[in-house]
Parts: C-alpha cells; sequence; structure tokens
C-alpha cells in the first residue's frame, strides 16, 4: 500500500481490528488495519468517506454534536487554539479558517481581522455563518477560485486528519496563502504516552473511521514542505491533562480532562509541558510560511 504522502510502498500493521466508528462506544462490524508508513510514519487506514457524509448534519449528529448547540460546545476550545497561533497575526488581515465549523474560532478572530473566510462541508454551518457577513465555501478547492493567493492567515484544527490526502490538502492551503502568508494546521497525534500506559484497548479508540490518517511530526512538516512551503516549524501541543490518563485507567473508557483531589494545578501543568517537551503531547501544530 502506497503512503498518500511520501509515496513510499513500505508499511508495517501497527494495527488490526475493530475502530471506533463515531463516537464512544460505536465500532466497525469488521477489523481494519492500521498500516504506518515506514518512511515518513503516518499511520492511515484505506476506509474512505463519501463527501456527502460530511455535508450532512449526520456526521455532526454521529460524533455527539448537535449543529444547533455548537456555539456552547466549542467556544471554549477557542482559548487553545488561540494558544496555539497567538493573538497578533490577525490584526487587519485576511483569514481563512478550513473546517470551521459552525464559526467559532471565527467569530473571535472577525473582530481582528480585515475579513473572514470560511471553509466547511456542513450546510447548515455554511448557512449561518454566510449571514453573519462570513465568506462561506464547502472545499479549500471552491475558495481558490476567489481566494488564490489572497489570503494571510489559513488556519485549520482537527480537519487534515479527515482528509484523502494530506499533502494535497497541504497543496491547497499554500495556494490560498499569499506572498509571505502563514499557515497553521493542527491535529491530534497517535498520543503515544496513552498508547504505552494502555495498549490495544486505547488503539480501538484512537483509531476511527473518521480519522483516515494519524500523523506525527515528521509527516506533517514533509506535507508542508512537499506543498511548498518554507520556515516550517510543528509544535507538541498537549490538550488533556493528567487526569484524562488516570480516568482512562480506571474507567477504562474517555472522560475528558477529569479533576482528582490528589492531582494538584501545578503536577498537571508540569505533566503537559512534560507531555510537550517530551514529543509525546497528543497534539501538534505546524507553523509555516509562503
Ligand atoms: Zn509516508
Amino acid at each position: 500500500m502506497e503512503c498518500r504522502i511520501c509515496g513510499n510502498k513500505d508499511s508495517q500493521v501497527v494495527y488490526k481490528g475493530r475502530i471506533r466508528d463515531g463516537a464512544f462506544g460505536n465500532y466497525t462490524n469488521h477489523d481494519v488495519e492500521m498500516h504506518q508508513c515506514q518512511k515518513c510514519g503516518a499511520i492511515y487506514h484505506e476506509c474512505s468517506r463519501d463527501k456527502e457524509f460530511y455535508e450532512s448534519s449526520e456526521y455532526r449528529e454521529k460524533m455527539g454534536q448537535k449543529t444547533d448547540d455548537y456555539a456552547v460546545l466549542h467556544d471554549k476550545e477557542v482559548l487553545d487554539k488561540l494558544n496555539y497561533t497567538g493573538t497578533d497575526i490577525f490584526r487587519d488581515k485576511t483569514v481563512a479558517d478550513v473546517g470551521c465549523g459552525g464559526g467559532s474560532f471565527l467569530d473571535f478572530v472577525s473582530g481582528a481581522a480585515s475579513q473572514v473566510v470560511g471553509i466547511e462541508p456542513t450546510q447548515a454551518f455554511r448557512e449561518k455563518l454566510s449571514e453573519k457577513g462570513y465568506h462561506m465555501y464547502t472545499y479549500v478547492g471552491d475558495a481558490l477560485k476567489d481566494y488564490e493567493g489572497k489570503v494571510d492567515v489559513v488556519t485549520s484544527f482537527d480537519v487534515i486528519e479527515h482528509v484523502e490526502n494530506p499533502r494535497i490538502f497541504m497543496e491547497e492551503c499554500f495556494q490560498l496563502c499569499s506572498k509571505g502568508g502563514r499557515v497553521i494546521v493542527g491535529t491530534p497525534t497517535e498520543h503515544p504516552i496513552m498508547r504505552m500506559a494502555l495498549g490495544e484497548e486505547y488503539d480501538s479508540f484512537l483509531f476511527s473511521t473518521q480519522h483516515l490518517w494519524v500523523l506525527n511530526k515528521e509527516s506533517l512538516e514533509l506535507s508542508a514542505k512537499l506543498a511548498g512551503f518554507r520556515n516550517i516549524e510543528v509544535k507538541y501541543k498537549q490538550r488533556y491533562g493528567l487526569g484524562n490518563l488516570v480516568s482512562w485507567l480506571k474507567n477504562k473508557k474517555p472522560m475528558g480532562n477529569v479533576s482528582y483531589p490528589y492531582i494538584s494545578e501545578s503536577v498537571n501543568k508540569n505533566w503537559m509541558l512534560n507531555s510537550e517537551e517530551c514529543g509525546l503531547a497528543d497534539y501538534i501544530v505546524v507553523y509555516a510560511e509562503k
């Protein structure tokens, strides 16, 4: 099987079994092989998703996200995203968010930006955000006809792992960027600490039909490089605290950032920093320039 990022044909099966299909507790009824490219390290499977699936509200509902209460669920994630991007790059700039969902991140950026472009396959979201004056498109390819070479900052969080080909996704972001424009793309890693602590129990949650890819630092960096970007840097970011690991060990299921009386804020913060410094964090963000 050929890796769509680097073209290498040498892959190794790192997991074979049922994988998550939607929210936790739903699994495929057949075994799926997860392949790891022996050159760039990307992990992938070959179950594809038709585009209509992402364009309907069915996908969001399957993930336990109702389109109606999007802001309630996602406004709190904006702080993390602004921590990844910083706040000093948006003022008077044209900003595009790829996979913007219900627009929580764009809502916070739009006050500083001169122009806001949203790219989102879910039709219900596009309609709502168009009413706010955002320039909405279904896919990056659709936005190119109006915005090729015109976007100063392209952001995209939790999207690249869903696409057929991360290299082509980065190429489209490159086309969207103005000269000197920046791209900031974040994606979950294989979360090596959880895999080490929980083994296959975690693997059947980590690997899912909706995520066609689990990228690592090398494969994300390479996707940006092959797309033509320069000054590329990948940073590790830890999203889940120590309480998440403890609750997984105790309850064998995801419960989010659970607090325990014996884990202080300082211990938790240091554990998260430690995960980032060791290159074992649950999230990576690539920063690059055109
Ligand atoms: Zn590869």
